[in-house]
């Protein structure tokens, strides 16, 4: 038996609930060490991840689609960042979905996503995604909670749809408490650096957190499926968090294994004068 890879700790089954009030953003649990032992552990595991970008890019007839969601201040740029840092550029695309346009707004729901998805040899990143329109819209009443359980029927139908012509699908939750989020949200007051990210929006919708975490569980238990599941990483501590996300990319893409593609015929032996 193989052993059970190590990202099955955040995996969400097919078919059961999520209580996100189990699962405690701050731990460490199965971390190989302390802080600096997983950045240790980190570092190995990104270079492992840039030889398999490498290879399904070479491969050129697959793809890789990772969506981050997260509350605000939840981590989704700073895991960009820190998981993607020596991986080619050339093969990672982010997508960033904002509040859609107006021309957005007049087409469904996917229409903006589907256009993002990765091509061919390609690893996209969406950082917030489709899901957006099953969280921010329903815990705002933008639409009614009949059209959210359609949306949970379409969202599946996409997915299964960009599995089934060659794209692997990823969904991962970075979940942290309110008490992270408000340090988190003070930081970017605080600190001149962090300024720029400072939206007094943001405290508007930290009000309505605990209608977030129900819209979460309730999309999470309703799209997690075995071709396109959904990973929920305590995010308190973005060493933890970024090991983690790291095994969840690295065990999706060995389970793909991309390889190479073989020699033409002939090339093996050739000597270039
Ligand atoms: P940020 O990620 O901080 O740049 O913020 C992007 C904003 O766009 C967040 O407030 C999201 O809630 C919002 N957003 C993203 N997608 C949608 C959507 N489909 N409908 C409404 N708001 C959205
Ligand atoms: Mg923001």
């Amino acid at each position: 038996m193989p052993s059970r890879p190590v990202s099955d700790r955040w995996r969400i089954r097919p078919r059961t609930t999520v209580d996100l009030a189990a699962i405690d953003p701050g731990t460490k649990a199965g971390a190989p060490g302390d802080k600096l032992a997983t950045k240790d552990a980190s570092a190995v595991l990104r270079a492992r991840l840039a030889e398999l970008q490498a290879r399904l890019y070479a491969e050129g007839s697959r793809s890789l689609l990772v969506v981050l969601q997260a509350m605000d201040a939840g981590g989704k740029d700073g895991t960009v960042r820190a998981v993607f840092e020596g991986v080619n550029p050339q093969g990672v695309r982010v997508a960033s979905f904002k509040a859609p346009t107006a021309q957005e707004l007049a087409h469904d729901f996917l229409w903006r996503i589907h256009a993002q998805a990765p091509g061919d040899g390609e690893i996209a990143v969406f950082n917030r995604s489709h899901y957006e329109d099953v969280l921010v819209v329903r815990v705002h009443g933008l639409v009614g909670e009949d059209v959210v359980r359609a949306r949970f029927r379409r969202i599946r139908a996409f997915e299964e749809l960009l599995v089934g012509e060659g794209t692997t699908v990823v969904k991962i939750m970075l979940h942290i408490s309110p008490e992270e989020q408000r340090t988190r949200l003070q930081e970017r007051v605080d600190d001149p650096a962090k300024r720029w990210k400072f939206n007094a929006a943001d405290l508007a919708e930290r009000e309505h957190w605990d209608a977030y975490q129900r819209a979460f569980e309730d999309a999470i238990a309703a799209t997690t499926t075995r071709d396109a599941p959904w990973y929920v990483v305590p995010g308190d501590r973005n060493w933890y968090r970024n090991w983690a996300v790291l095994n969840i990319l690295v065990d999706t893409l060995e389970r793909l294994d991309p390889q190479y593609p073989p020699a033409p015929a002939g090339v093996e032996g050739t000597v270039v004068e």
